[in-house]
């Protein structure tokens, strides 16, 4: 019955290390970039309307972000445990997550925060940019998503801090040894004893 919440700038390896998280800790992710992705080939009518936020890297709106999240979240799926991959992330995203959560009587149990500087973080988006050929990893459309990062998302960041939540992780080494310091620091985190838990 883990629900956990992994955030990190683009870049960070974020969508790995939450596969290789969620295979730990037995739970299913919930990835909304990837659900973005997906909707976008198929050329779904939710696809049709986030294309051109993908490809510029703005956020999706909230209105069709939180709507899409609540939908899943609702998913037998789920009810379970879950990680969720790329949202909340923005301050508003936080505030309609815990109505959903709050509605669902779920609770999170920690957020993990993968953390590295900008430059390893650009080496790494043009490296996927020649691997992957993702149409949002462009050196414009990657600084843009990065500004945006820290721009909102840390708000967000700050949020899960100031609530005790936060579980920090040094993305910026090797993926192996990255994934390991991540499962280590998260079953540390969830053993210790924490108010309200
Ligand atoms: P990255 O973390 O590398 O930017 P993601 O796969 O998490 O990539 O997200 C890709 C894109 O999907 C984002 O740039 C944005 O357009 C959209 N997206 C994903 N999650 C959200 C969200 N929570 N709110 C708004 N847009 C989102």
């Amino acid at each position: 019955m883990t629900r956990l919440l992994i955030i990190g700038p683009p870049g960070s390896g974020k969508g790995t290390q939450a596969e290789h998280l969620a295979r730990h800790f037995g739970v299913p992710t919930l990835s909304t970039g990837e659900i973005f992705r997906t909707n976008v080939n198929e050329e779904t009518e939710l696809g049709k309307q986030a294309a051109g936020y993908l490809d510029d890297g703005d956020f999706v709106p909230d209105h069709l972000t939180n709507a899409m999240v609540k939908d899943r979240l609702q998913d037998s799926g789920l009810q379970a445990g879950f990680l969720l991959d790329g949202y909340p992330r923005t301050a508003p995203q936080v505030a309609e997550l815990d109505n959903m959560l709050v509605s669902q009587g779920f609770a999170l149990d920690a957020v993990i925060e993968l953390t590295a500087p900008d430059s390893v973080l650009e080496q790494r988006m043009l490296r996927r940019a020649a691997e992957q050929g993702r149409t949002d990893d462009t050196v414009d459309v990657f600084r843009r998503r990065l500004d945006l990062y820290h721009r909102e998302t840390h708000e967000v960041v700050s949020v899960y801090a100031g609530r005790g939540m936060l579980v920090s992780v040094d993305g910026s080494g090797d993926p192996g040894d990255i994934i390991r310091q991540a499962i280590a620091a998260v079953e540390k985190f969830l053993a210790s004893p924490r108010p309200g838990a």
